[in-house]
């Protein structure tokens, strides 16, 4: 433990952001980086307790050992907490950044509303652990002579890539897009997650043997079947991205679109990529001068919402049919699990009209243009009451209420009938597997991440990377050394 007395002492910290009004102008991270210094007094405020519900099994996904490294910070032993946050989390950088810390919600000191500022920690550790250069490839020095595909570059395919390669295996990342990352880099905005550090990854772990093969739509490309006749196991790391169907009237007027091609455009113009790769409309969807309203209340809603505010839009509506959460949970009842309250993320907090127990009822508009959307309120079971209709203007509208399960051109319709699917309760269809073994229904092929359990959170993607490197490793050798 860090200072025994730090939690008495030392008030809770994060990093701060810029003012809204600049942050908006541009597309890059907007966090102002917090000293060394201040991030060692954030690490001694860690209590060290006897049972760290930050590390799970309600906290921290990847079971990152949070009470040891902040003790390390808090010694100013970098190299040693780098490697510590190592053990469990390939790539605390992007966990760092984009994480919502369930750790944060867990910790005990979050009983007075001010959690050990974990998440900021994490991400100091890694950052200066570039800067200090200890992030270097780490190549097997036994090879195995064993090869394994992966499909898909996102994070699971990422974190079971780097174990397999680690482990000794001759590593294939297959990715249909041009570049690394999957949803990190074409779904989750700069201005939440630059795209260097994925580079700097996939050069690690370039170095690590790891080759990776941009522009194969693997089923649509290249058989699956030749995959697995080529290799000794295929991963199938391919995320869930079809857009829920929304069953609004109107989705089809001109101006009425999806999330994920809103979001996958504005990234690719960041990285100076064709806007029109892989299948998304070439049409470019712009808000600049426009009224923008935004359907669904989750993660995909709230990056639109910071999109439109920095390319310029008027006014931006985010509609939520569920209820405003209350400002504060009931503590006692809820922790140390995730709680349901009001939560504000820095793209709703650059000026969203945020709307909530709001039904959308139908895109309306001139001439096939979209002109306004037709709402309601509705009750507690989401049933619209009677004579509360009314229209929010709009000149485009994006519809962000979840995934239906992975693409359905490549893999799976390739696969039909051989590879067994299931519906959740959210309505996502997903490739089973259990998560010990992660093997489909199909021999030497796996599955893990989104396309496994729906859509999800980056560090459960990285969490079944991790062990479906592990189930593929104790499968091909009898016995493996790699983490769980
Ligand atoms: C807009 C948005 C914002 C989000 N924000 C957050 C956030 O702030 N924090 C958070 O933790 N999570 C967030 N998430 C969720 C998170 O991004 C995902 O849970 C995570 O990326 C899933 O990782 P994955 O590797 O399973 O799949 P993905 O990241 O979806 O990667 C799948 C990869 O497989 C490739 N692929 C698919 N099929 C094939 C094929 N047949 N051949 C070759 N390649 C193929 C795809 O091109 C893609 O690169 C967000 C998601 C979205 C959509
Ligand atoms: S990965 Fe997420 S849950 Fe785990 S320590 Fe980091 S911020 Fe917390």
């Amino acid at each position: 433990m860090g200072k025994v007395t730090g939690f008495m002492e030392i008030d809770r910290q994060v990093a701060k952001y810029q003012p809204a009004s600049d942050r908006i102008r541009h597309f890059r991270e907007f966090t102002i980086p917090m000293s060394d210094a201040e991030v060692t007094k954030q690490a001694a405020r860690c209590m060290d307790c006897g049972i760290p519900y930050c590390h799970g099994p309600t906290g921290c996904p990847v079971h990152n050992q949070i009470p040891d490294w902040n003790d390390l910070v808090y010694s100013n032993k970098w190299e040693e907490a780098i490697r510590n946050l190592h053990s469990t989390n390939n790539f605390p950088e992007f966990t760092g950044r984009v994480c919502p810390a369930p750790c944060e919600e867990a910790c005990t000191l979050n009983l007075e509303d001010a959690p050990v500022a974990i998440k900021t920690v994490e991400q100091a550790i890694a950052d200066k652990a570039y800067e200090l250069g200890y992030i270097v490839p780490q190549p097997a020095t036994v090879k195995t002579g064993r090869k394994v595909a992966i499909i898909g570059s996102g994070p699971a395919g990422m974190a079971a890539a780097q174990q397999l390669a680690r482990a000794g295996h001759e590593v294939h990342v297959y990715e249909r897009e041009t570049k690394a990352g999957g949803l990190l880099r074409y779904g989750i905005p700069d201005f939440k997650m630059e795209k260097n550090f994925i580079d700097r990854r996939v050069e690690q772990m370039t170095g690590e043997g790891v080759t990776f093969h941009y522009g194969v739509n693997v089923g649509v490309d290249k058989p699956t079947e030749e995959l697995m006749a080529e290799h000794d196991a295929v991963i199938y790391c391919g995320g869930s991205e079809t857009p829920r169907p929304a069953g609004i009237p109107g989705v089809d007027l001109h101006g009425v679109y999806d999330a994920m091609p809103y979001l996958v455009q504005q990234n690719r113009r960041v990285g100076r990529e064709n806007i029109d790769s892989t299948g998304w409309p070439a049409e470019p969807i712009l808000a600049g001068a426009k009224h923008v309203v935004v359907v669904g209340g989750g993660d995909t809603a709230s990056d639109c919402v910071g999109t439109a505010f920095r390319q310029g839009a008027v006014k931006v509506t985010q509609l939520d049919i569920r209820p405003m959460p209350p400002e504060k949970e009931d503590k006692l009842a809820v922790w140390p699990f995730w709680a349901t309250k009001m939560r504000t993320s820095s793209s709703q907090a650059e000026g969203a009209n945020r709307e909530f127990q709001v039904a959308t009822l139908e895109f309306v508009g001139e001439d096939g243009v979209l002109t306004g959307v037709r709402c309601c309120q509705v009750d507690e079971r989401r049933k619209p009451i009677a004579g509360t209709d009314f229209i929010i203007k709009a000149d485009l509208a994006f519809i962000a209420i979840g995934f239906s399960g992975p693409m359905k051109t490549g893999v799976v319709s390739e696969l039909e009938g051989k590879l067994t699917l299931n519906t959740d309760r959210r309505g996502s269809t997903n490739v089973v597997a259990n998560d010990r073994d992660y093997k489909t229904s199909i021999d030497k092929l796996y599955v893990a991440g989104d396309v496994r359990r729906g859509q999800s959170l980056v560090v459960w993607a990285i969490r079944e990377g991790r062990q479906v490197a592990r189930a593929v490793d104790e499968a091909l050798m009898g016995a493996s050394v790699l983490p769980r």
